[in-house]
């Protein structure tokens, strides 16, 4: 096994990481999506693959100035309709490299916490929160949250409309009753940032 998911081509990587979210209830059946940026384009999972089974060939080359898929690493592959918040963040972010994105029940529990118009969650301040680069004693942080949509190219929207004017401050975001995205500066990165966020979500939504 690679040291580090760096070590691995981005496809490897990625599917290392689709059986890994499978196992612990983070991409049930095909939900959720994986990327990973490449100069100015990124690998992501192709629509409707399950991700416990995902191999790499069920994945797409796609811009990110205007989401056109550039390769399918299959014929017949499709973009998910989420693959327009994998370009917001790119193109948001120049320093992201890799960006995941799971359904979990700690994440929607945890949203139920925040007020219904709450653009935001705040995290506990447990030693965990270090994992984001985060050195305060008493850390206030908050994890952006943004409404569910059937139309992704509204969330999508709304990502970049409230990012592009306040970054957030942890690499994360949350969507209610749907999931949570992490974006790092490599693929362990990101891996690593959401196995931490999972954990702070799982607190929240058991903490009285
Ligand atoms: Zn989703």
């Amino acid at each position: 096994m690679a040291k580090s998911l760096d070590d691995l081509p981005p496809r490897a990587a990625l599917v290392e990481i689709a059986h890994d979210f499978h196992a612990r209830g983070w991409m049930a059946g095909t939900a959720g999506n994986l990327s990973a940026r490449e100069d100015g384009h990124f690998w992501i999972t192709a629509s409707g693959k399950p991700k416990g089974r995902l191999e790499e060939k069920d994945f797409l080359l796609v811009r990110i100035t205007d989401g056109k898929v550039i390769e399918r690493a299959q014929a017949g592959n499709e973009p998910s309709a989420e693959t327009a918040i994998h370009c917001a963040i790119y193109a948001l972010f120049p320093e992201a490299r890799a960006c995941l994105h799971g359904h979990s029940v700690s994440a929607c529990l945890a949203a139920e916490r925040a007020k219904p118009k709450a653009e935001s969650l705040r995290l506990p301040p447990l030693e965990m929160i270090k994992g984001f680069d985060i050195w305060e004693r008493h850390p206030k942080v908050n994890l952006p949250l943004f409404d569910n949509a059937l139309d992704v190219g509204k969330i999508a929207q709304a990502v970049r409309q409230r990012f592009g004017k306040t970054p957030p401050e942890v690499t994360a975001m949350m969507v209610r009753g749907h999931g949570a995205t992490v974006w790092g500066s490599g693929v362990q990165q990101a891996y690593d940032r959401f196995e931490i966020l999972d954990f702070l979500l799982r607190y929240c939504a058991r903490a009285r």
